[in-house]
């Protein structure tokens, strides 16, 4: 992945209300509780998937929320992410935003691990009130695997996106290991792939975009 802090500060400079802003995995009790986030800088990542996907649609709606990814917090210009191989079940140690980078780009990342930016607030104490008593960010966040839901519109669409992408071999072979235990049963003979992508769950088509937009 392109390391552009440089091209980030400038973006930011003249821009009062983003002045604080620049992607990164940050923990701000006031903001997001004790939960670690990872703040996007919507100019930069728009430019990744620009660069590498061309879809020409929202990445945040069509790549990153169908991919697991939870929007806890935007603002202008940014949006605060956490989910699976990004903020959770992560090793804090060597963050990286691969797995964002190959939801949105589609291609694999670089591995360039990240540090954790501690955001101190001088009313820190408060927030940490108004985020245990009042629901923090932990509160709206969704846990994908509490969904029993059948697979979305979004899910499917971007499904069908990826499977012209990756060919159907590749697509059967991830189907079948992702629906291994499920309760899905894998796919039939002469089954179009389009019967069996509405046969995904929400959970399952999850985890399939996240096999098939990995390398
Ligand atoms: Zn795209």
């Amino acid at each position: 992945m392109q390391g552009t802090a440089s091209v980030e500060r400038a973006e930011t400079a003249g821009n009062p209300w983003n002045a604080a802003v620049m992607s990164g995995f940050t923990r701000d009790t006031k903001r997001y509780g004790d939960k670690l986030v990872y703040e996007a800088l919507g100019s930069k990542w728009r430019r990744y998937h620009d660069a590498h996907c061309r879809c020409g649609l929202n990445w945040v709606t069509e790549h990153a929320e169908p991919a697991g990814f939870t929007v806890v917090r935007s603002g202008t210009g940014w949006v605060a992410l956490t989910g699976p191989g990004l903020t959770e079940d992560v090793d804090e140690s060597a963050l990286t935003t691969d797995a964002l980078w190959e939801a949105v780009t589609g291609k694999p990342g670089a591995g360039r691990a990240e540090a954790v930016r501690v955001v101190e607030r001088s009313d820190a104490v408060a927030g940490d009130r108004a985020a245990t008593g009042a629901g923090g960010a932990q509160r709206c966040e969704r846990h994908p695997e509490a969904e029993p839901g059948p697979v979305t519109d979004k899910q499917l669409k971007y499904l069908s996106t990826l499977v012209g992408k990756v060919g159907r071999e590749r697509f059967d072979t991830a189907f079948d290991a992702v629906v291994q235990g499920t309760g899905v049963a894998p796919r039939g003979d002469g089954e179009r792939t389009g019967q069996a992508l509405r046969r995904l769950t929400r959970a399952t088509a999850r985890k399939l975009i996240t096999v098939l937009a990995g390398p």
